[in-house]
C-alpha cells in the first residue's frame, strides 16, 4: 500500500492534458493500486492520476459501491441535470456549486484492456464528469457557481 501525494491547485501538472494508455504495464498496475489506496487515504469519492503527478487518461471511483478503475474512459452519453456542492482532493477544504449531468454513459477499459460501459445518475454521474474533466486540465473551481466556500473539517469528521 502506497500513498502518493496529491497536487493541489495551482500546480501546473493538473492543467495538461492527460495521454492516452497504449499497454498496461506494471509501472500502471502499481500506478493503479496506489490511485485506490490514496483515494480511501483521503476519503475521497474518485482520483484522476495527473492528481497524483501523472500524465495518463485513468481516474479510481468509489460512490459507495467498490472500487472502479477506469482507463483511456470516454463519454457516450449524457442527460438531465443536477446542481450540488462538489469538493476535490486537489482542492482541500473547498466546496463549491457545480452543475452537472444528471446521468451519464461512459466507456473505458480495465486493467486487462477489455472495454467496458457502466452508466449511472447523481453521483455516479457527477464523479465521472468531474475526474474526466481532470484528464484534461479542468478542475471544478473552473466550472463554480458564486463563491467558493470554505469547509471547515473538525477532527474525526469527514
Ligand atoms: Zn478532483
Amino acid at each position: 500500500m502506497a500513498i502518493r501525494t496529491v497536487r493541489e491547485l495551482g500546480d501546473p501538472i493538473l492543467r495538461k492534458r492527460s495521454k492516452e494508455v497504449t499497454e498496461i504495464t506494471e509501472k500502471i498496475e502499481i500506478l493503479v493500486e496506489d490511485m485506490i489506496d490514496t483515494m480511501y487515504e483521503y476519503d475521497g469519492v474518485g482520483l484522476a492520476a495527473p492528481q497524483v503527478g501523472v500524465l495518463r487518461r485513468i481516474f479510481v471511483m468509489d460512490v459507495g459501491e467498490g472500487p472502479i478503475v477506469m482507463i483511456n474512459p470516454e463519454i457516450l452519453e449524457t442527460s438531465g441535470e443536477q446542481s450540488g456542492d462538489e469538493g476535490c482532493l486537489s482542492v482541500p477544504q473547498k466546496a463549491g456549486l457545480v452543475t452537472r449531468p444528471n446521468y451519464v454513459k461512459v466507456k473505458a477499459y480495465d486493467l486487462d484492456m477489455q472495454p467496458f460501459v457502466l452508466e449511472g445518475e447523481e453521483l455516479f454521474a457527477r464523479c465521472v464528469c468531474h475526474e474526466y474533466d481532470h484528464l484534461d486540465g479542468i478542475i471544478y473551481v473552473d466550472k463554480v457557481e458564486g463563491e467558493l466556500k470554505t469547509t471547515i473539517v473538525e477532527e474525526g469528521q469527514e
